[in-house]
């Protein structure tokens, strides 16, 4: 039985009826609704404009039907060695994993660094030391951005490509051109769109050979199959939500601010967060209070207030992730990891929340803490 939660922790913000009609009756009008119709393409020019304001030419943007396909079909069209091992956080959304496998290739999970929560550059290095891997990507853990600036410096260095999972950090993760970044459009995203994902990258050619992947294969000749594809298409009734989306995105994320602000005022001594957690607005707000967890979130419940274990268990843990690697063999050596899945929890975030809402989440967590 659902427990009848007063405070969610997630509610999505999309774009009502007003707001789509326009694009609605555009796509009725072309009588064009999926394979890159107009609304696709104007939602992907549009996307590049808003992702890299000024220098909107020097990046293709492509749309997937989610961050995880379109995850697994860049990895494919990357020309990795067969059975290549691909870096990435034993802390992350399962769907890192899953992309990975479903490309066909062995995932090995990194520890995450005790401040940030995330892959670090030197953590990838240090990892070279124990293992290879042919690809590493890194994720964008609960929204906080990763430095694109010091992993374009890993990938010069190593010769070992970046593709960056920021799917949950579209408006707060910078691009970097030559990198690849993958973005989610899920209705749970802070940029909600119903389901999506956008490959960012500089390489024009490879956002076409993954968006071929997308359409069974097809290229060039309609209708003939080049290499083995699926059906991962975007289409034009989500690309006409993207585009109202974008349209109001500045009031979704001034909401989203004030709500992250007030948890920042009033958050109790002893919650600790995300490493900069004032220098941007996270997808989901996730604390650490070392043991605590647990009973912090019963008390919380017993309020009527939803929280969730974001992201637990750890991959290894999951019954069907058994197949894994992990650097330097162990699960012992997730030391960070481990110790954050014990006190790790996700409290109401989103743009609905009131100041006494979050003053009384704030107000059980001081309670609960002693
Ligand atoms: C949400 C999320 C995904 C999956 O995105 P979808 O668009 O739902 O497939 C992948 N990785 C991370 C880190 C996520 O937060």
């Amino acid at each position: 039985m659902t427990p009848d939660y007063k405070i969610f922790c997630l509610v999505p913000d999309l774009p009502d009826s007003t707001e789509l009609e326009p694009f609605v009756a555009e796509m009725q009008a072309n009588r064009w609704y999926t394979n890159f119709g107009p609304l696709t393409r104007r939602f992907e020019r549009e996307m590049a404009d808003f992702l890299l304001p000024n220098n909107a030419a020097d990046i293709a943007v492509g749309t997937f039907s989610s961050a995880t396909t379109a995850l697994e079909l860049v990895l494919k069209v990357m020309n990795l060695p067969q059975n290549a091992r691909v870096l990435l956080p034993a802390l992350t959304f399962p769907a890192t994993a899953l992309s990975v496998l479903n490309a066909g290739y062995t995932p090995v999970l990194s520890d995450v660094d005790a401040a940030s929560w995330l892959l670090s550059p030197e953590i990838a290095k240090a990892a070279l030391q124990d293992t290879s891997f042919d690809v590493v990507v890194p994720v964008a853990t609960f929204g906080r951005p990763i430095d694109p600036k010091a992993w374009l410096s890993f990938q010069k260095e190593t010769g070992i490509p970046v593709v960056l999972d920021a799917a949950a950090a579209l408006g707060v993760q910078d691009v970097e051109p030559e990198l690849i970044t993958v973005f989610s459009l899920h209705a749970t995203k802070p940029f909600g769109v119903g389901e999506g994902g956008l490959v960012v990258t500089a390489d024009a050619d490879l956002v076409k050979r993954a968006q071929s992947l997308s359409n069974f294969g097809f290229l060039g000749t309609a209708g003939v199959v080049q290499q083995i594809g699926t059906n991962a298409k975007f289409g034009e009734y989500y690309a006409a939500v993207g585009l109202a989306q974008l349209r109001r995105w500045q009031a979704v994320t001034e909401k989203r601010r004030q709500v992250a602000a007030w948890y920042s005022d009033m958050l109790p001594d002893g919650i600790q967060r995300q490493q900069g957690h004032d220098a941007f607005i996270p997808a989901v707000l996730c604390v650490f209070c070392d043991g605590k967890a647990r009973h912090l979130t019963e008390k919380l419940a017993s309020h009527a207030i939803q929280t969730r274990h974001w992201y637990l268990p750890l991959l290894h843990q999951h019954p069907a992730l058994q197949c894994v690697d992990i650097v330097g063999g162990h699960a012992e050596n997730l030391g960070v990891a481990n110790h954050l899945q014990h006190g790790l929890f996700g409290l109401p975030f989103h743009g609905f929340l009131t100041k006494d809402d979050v003053a009384q989440i704030c107000a059980i967590l001081r309670d609960g803490i002693v």
